[in-house]
């Protein structure tokens, strides 16, 4: 993506010429935003101030009264689907044209840099945010993320990648310390940033939350510095995520340019203290400053250009990806597509009121929404509808399951829709089972022993298990599919459109069968890594344990032959390959095919797991029609993350290529010799030895440590507190006890107080307990001030004079 980077080059020598006449006061409020959504600009030196907001399946613009966190209404957009739908496309061309659609929208609101993608990896089915989320796998959700970032950007818009890095769960997602050994980090959580980072040049990275092996996200120099610059060459902004910074002096040394939301100048003085003390050398301060211009200079092009566009090509883009991005998982005797003909009964409330995102920050406010009842109507008027449960209850409903099974008695076919409303499944907190809601299957139970001719739709953001699944003769994934995932939906199953969609997440049969359930989401204060790099397909394939659907799969109405693969080496043992396969479309419809290439390591000194994604395509073939597919791996697609050599290695040995219509259907297989250029080191090897290819699902402490090659942290003591004690923690003490249902509610309060969304408490409820009392003074801009939280930690902990001396300080602040 030459024109992003070329881009920031060039403003990087403007913006350092604009630094060399800043003040130090200056330079240190520019670390900062200047309010919720706004980087500081610079009048007098033509430094604009550019507006960051999310984010990342639609623009997310609040009005400008909204200065808070608060998800209060923002202007209209249009709300594609989410990033579990758009994985699911394998489209990368989509996603381009997608983040094209993206960047006229935020030129329109003056809207510089939009919050995302997010990429980080599905550890695991509970994770709140994974609607937001490509895929377990990160070749995937790194080419996903490039696309859509390519289609910013080419477009004027910056991307933030977001949440650098390791943030795979919800719960205390803002003080908890990921424990993960470096070859997982490298080869898992990092190489989608890396894959992003180096295709794409984003604008921007936000920083997660969390901790990372014991440091913050936000000042983590190996993170920022080392990895994502040196290592990767990222040249442009890291912005924190909202509350995210832990020490602002540490965050600049450790690569952080801003911390967003703007704090109120709290952390000014400690800035420009620390360059007057020495201890910020102020080379460190001028290049945080200078990014963070360069950035807001390539924004104020975009204020300056203008790209009208018309929102029904939009909608229309939105529906196209929702088709593309919808998995049809089961279709017994070829029950869909459905005729239009015969009477139809659509159970379950989720036709009438979908679920076509999900909650949080990402929450859009569509420019229009169609919902499948509406658009089933355009295919037929025979057709009943009973709503089957309550959509916001977790109770059942046996009125309402009676009702549904007596529409279902009535008609030739039932199209029943079910899936996980919001307050199962949101930002700020985790699921807690991976089923659907109880009413929600007695449901399809129910329906399906009346009428078994049914096909069951689901809204849910993540995998769910489907213990009902020989009920329905067809189960199609809709996920959340944005806006226009109504008439997406009644298309597909009418065969207006053939589905195409596979899965970028494992299906897994029980809970009991994912690999990080038994570390998951650790304790509040440390979460430990221990599967490793068993995640998702790599697990399942490598301990030959059954999935329900695996990843890649997904069916169409028509059918694909794969024949004629051929494995060329660019020369004997090269790791330079030439793979090709013809896939022909023997159906009678036209239809779409994701072709996958895995590649397994057959002879390896480290453990690796059985098979790994390297490459993909989807080709779009009429009936009758064959295309030959084509493949190009260099080195990148044997090596492995070898910790002893810090680098990525190629053992010599047999590989084998793998190419098929999903992780576990395999079509074609190629063995191949390769010369390796290195030898595993002795760190390698003993921190993940061969053996532990096929280790079930226990990682002992021993073995841990061996992987970590050091011993396992000790999670921070609760007592003394502290700046990064939760407000749960208080609870510990009667004394903090008090104070902490203070706090809880009056940041209760100011996030806009009880709502009568359930989803929204429930979020801000979970936020609040595990917030880092640091994070008060950020987000009050400090109204309570760092005296006022030192003389608090003084008082509770029971330090009378250090209470008395931040009193004073906290007095003379006044
Ligand atoms: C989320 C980010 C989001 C930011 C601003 C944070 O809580 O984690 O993804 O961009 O808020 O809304």
């Amino acid at each position: 993506m030459a024109e992003g980077y070329s881009g920031l080059d060039q403003k990087h020598n403007q913006a350092a010429a604009i630094v060399a006449q800043l003040t130090t006061a200056e330079k240190a409020m520019l670390c900062s935003g200047k309010d919720f959504w706004h980087l500081h600009g610079m009048e007098r030196l033509k430094v604009p101030a550019v507006m960051v907001t999310d984010g990342p399946h639609g623009l997310r613009k609040q009005d400008s009264s909204s200065d808070q966190v608060g998800l209060h209404r923002s202007v209209p957009a249009t709300c594609f689907p989410t990033a579990v739908t758009l994985a699911a496309t394998w489209n990368t061309q989509l996603l381009e044209n997608i983040g094209a659609a993206l960047a006229a929208e935020c030129i329109e609101e003056d809207v510089a840099v939009l919050l995302g993608p997010g990429l980080n990896i599905k550890r695991h089915p509970y994770c709140g945010r994974n609607f937001e989320y490509f895929s377990e796998d990160p070749h995937l959700s790194g080419k996903m993320a490039a696309a859509l970032v390519k289609g910013l950007q080419a477009n004027g818009v910056g991307a933030c990648l977001k949440h650098f890095a390791v943030n795979n769960q919800e719960r205390a997602r803002m003080i908890v310390d990921a424990v993960v050994d470096e070859r997982t980090m490298r080869e898992i959580y990092l190489r989608g940033f890396e894959i992003a980072v180096k295709e794409a040049q984003p604008w921007s990275v936000m920083c997660a939350y969390n901790r990372v092996n014991g440091t913050y996200c936000s000042e983590h120099s190996w993170l920022l510095n080392d990895v994502l610059r040196k290592e990767w060459g990222f040249k442009g902004m890291v912005m924190t995520d909202w509350g995210a910074s832990n020490d602002r002096v540490e965050g600049i040394m450790g690569g952080l340019d801003l911390e967003m939301p703007g704090s109120g100048g709290v952390n000014t003085p400690h800035i420009e203290a620390a360059v007057e003390d020495g201890s910020l050398p102020v080379g460190e301060l001028d290049r945080a400053v200078r990014r963070n211009i360069a950035v807001s200079l390539l924004g104020a092009d975009v204020q300056a250009a203008s790209h009208p566009f018309d929102p029904i090509d939009h909608h229309n883009l939105a529906r196209q990806a929702a088709i593309e991005g919808s998995v049809l998982l089961k279709n017994q005797d070829n029950f869909l597509p459905l005729a239009d003909t015969g009477t139809f009964a659509v159970i379950g409330a989720l036709a009438k009121h979908p679920r076509y995102q999900g909650a949080g920050s990402s929450q859009v406010n569509p420019s229009q929404t169609e919902t499948p009842w509406s658009a089933i109507a355009e295919y037929t008027d025979a057709r009943l509808y009973a709503p089957g449960y309550v959509l916001d209850s977790t109770e059942e409903d046996p009125q309402l399951i009676k009702d549904a099974v007596m529409a279902a008695n009535q008609v030739d076919t039932v199209i029943l829709f079910a899936g996980l409303p919001p307050i199962y499944e949101s930002e700020g907190f985790d699921r807690d089972t991976l089923q659907l809601p109880p009413q929600h299957e007695r449901l399809i139970a129910a329906v399906c022993e009346a009428n078994p001719n049914t096909v069951v739709v689901l809204n849910n953001g993540s995998a769910v298990s489907m213990p009902w699944v020989s009920l329905p003769k067809a189960v199609l994934e809709a996920y959340l599919p944005g806006q226009a995932g109504g008439t997406a939906i009644a298309d597909l199953l009418f065969g207006a459109a053939n589905p195409s969609g596979k899965l970028a997440e494992t299906f897994a049969w029980s809970i009991h069968d994912v690999p990080s359930d038994p570390y998951f989401p650790g304790n509040d204060k440390q979460v430990e890594y221990r599967e490793g790099l068993n995640v998702g397909y790599r697990y399942f394939s490598t301990t030959r344990t059954p999935s329900m659907f695996p990843f890649g799969h997904g069916l169409s109405y028509t059918r694909f032959r794969y024949a004629a693969s051929r494995c060329t080496q660019a020369a004997d043992d090269s790791t330079s390959v030439t793979v090709s396969v013809e896939v022909t479309n023997t159906g009678k419809v036209e239809g779409a095919e994701v072709v996958q290439l895995y590649v397994r390591d057959c002879e390896s000194s480290v453990y690796r797991p059985d098979r790994e994604l390297r490459a993909f395509d989807k080709v779009i073939l009429d009936p009758g029609e064959a295309r030959v597919v084509k493949f190009q791996l260099e080195r990148d697609a044997f090596t492995f993350y070898d910790v002893g050599q810090r680098d990525w290695i190629v053992e010599s040995g047999d590989f084998e290529i793998l190419i098929g219509a999903s992780s576990e259907d395999i079509r074609a297989q190629h063995r191949i010799h390769v010369e390796g250029d290195q030898k595993a080191s002795p760190l390698a090897q003993r921190t993940h030895p061969p053996g532990s290819r096929g280790v079930n699902k226990i990682v002992t402490d021993q073995r841990f440590e061996q992987m970590l090659d050091k011993p396992i942290p000790k999670p921070q003591a609760v007592q003394p507190f502290h700046y990064n004690s939760s407000v749960g923690d208080l609870a510990e003490t009667s004394a903090g006890r008090k104070v902490q249902e203070r706090l809880m509610s009056e940041f209760l309060a100011s996030m806009g107080g009880t709502s009568k969304d359930k989803t929204l408490n429930k979020m801000f409820e979970e936020m609040a307990k595990t917030m880092p009392l640091r994070a008060i003074v950020l987000f009050s801009r400090g109204k309570f001030s760092y005296a006022q939280l030192d003389m608090l930690l003084a008082s509770l902990n029971r330090q009378p004079l250090k209470a008395a001396q931040a009193w004073l300080r906290s007095r003379k602040e006044k």
